[in-house]
């Protein structure tokens, strides 16, 4: 549903960072005529990450009138923590980092990082310190070594191959005709929805921002290499502030902060241990995930 929209933006942004670098300027520029949401304030100050805090304050966002999708939503998320949003389709979810990003701006409350509203300061500043793993990632018309490169642009070859392993794209990678130096894209090798995630990833990795962001990132990917992965993140978590947006709820349970989104609201939040206990919504759903996974197994 949000198929168009969100690709826009993400080559909006990418564009911003690779600006005079590498890239399919012809393509992108078509794109950027669409006029961005949200403008710098005329005094932006760079936004100075120190830790990496992130606090959602009574947020409340819609993206028409008449139809509010964030309804108060307050949480914070402390320095270096894992905290993961699960929750039902639509319950706004994406919308949250996508506010975070600053995609657009919220109709009430603030979003801070590090205590400064991401209003008051510059969008290339504020994306330099987030990186995001996008449910759908858009790949360019280039290798898949230069793919990768985009998460940061002055990354040596033997950083890429680093991020490249990490993300579980290795084994796929040696057995192209050109290794990493394979074209992917329209004039290329067509990747599959779990090979364009990796790629995805192997940037945000490569990127290393001190605030990360997931969104259900390994949805597309088998779980041999989604338990790879994890293992990669879980590593690399320890020294970024990590927001894990997730439909499999055994993604999450490491996490130290689970928040229950339901229709624009959280509505529970605690770790795994926690949520179980108090028997709620979290318990049901991961009752239901456990029952659908023995009955896969049984299959
Ligand atoms: P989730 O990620 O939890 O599945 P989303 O945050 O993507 O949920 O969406 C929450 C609600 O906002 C949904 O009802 C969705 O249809 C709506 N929505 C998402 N993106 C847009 C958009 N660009 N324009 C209008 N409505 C949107
Ligand atoms: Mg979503």
């Amino acid at each position: 549903m949000m198929q168009i929209f969100i690709p826009l933006n993400f080559l909006g942004f990418v564009y911003r960072e690779m600006k005079g670098a590498l890239a399919n300027i012809e393509k992108m520029f078509s794109l950027l005529t669409v006029k961005p949401a949200v403008e710098d304030a005329e005094d932006a100050a760079e936004l100075q990450v120190l830790e990496g805090r992130i606090e959602f304050d009574a947020v409340r966002f819609g993206y028409r009138e008449n139809r509010e999708i964030l309804r108060g939503v307050s949480f914070t998320v402390e320095p270096q923590q894992k905290v993961a949003i699960v929750g039902a389709s639509g319950a706004g979810k994406s919308t949250l980092f996508k506010l975070l990003f600053r995609f657009y701006d919220v109709d009430g409350g603030r979003i801070l990082v590090d205590g400064q509203d991401i209003r008051s300061v510059s969008q290339d500043s504020l994306r330099r310190a987030v990186g995001v793993v996008p449910q759908d990632a858009v790949l360019f018309n280039q290798s898949i070594l230069e793919n990768v490169r985009y998460g940061r642009v002055d990354a040596s070859d033997e950083e890429v191959m680093e991020a490249i392993r990490h993300a579980q794209l290795y084994d796929f990678v040696q057995q192209l005709p050109e290794g990493v130096d394979t074209m992917v894209g329209e004039r290329g090798l067509k990747l599959s929805g779990g090979e364009k995630q990796r790629v995805a990833i192997a940037r945000a990795l490569l990127k290393r921002p001190p605030i990360m962001v997931f969104d259900e990132a390994t949805s597309s990917l088998d779980s041999r290499s989604e338990q790879g992965i994890l293992q990669s993140l879980r590593e690399i978590a320890r020294e970024q502030t990590t927001l894990v947006i997730a439909h499999r709820l055994s993604t999450v349970v490491d996490a130290d902060v689970i928040l229950v989104m339901e229709q624009g609201r959280i509505v529970e939040q605690g770790s795994h241990g926690e949520l179980l206990e108090q028997n709620g919504h979290y318990a049901t759903l991961w009752r239901l995930q456990q029952q659908e996974r023995r009955q896969e197994a049984a299959a």
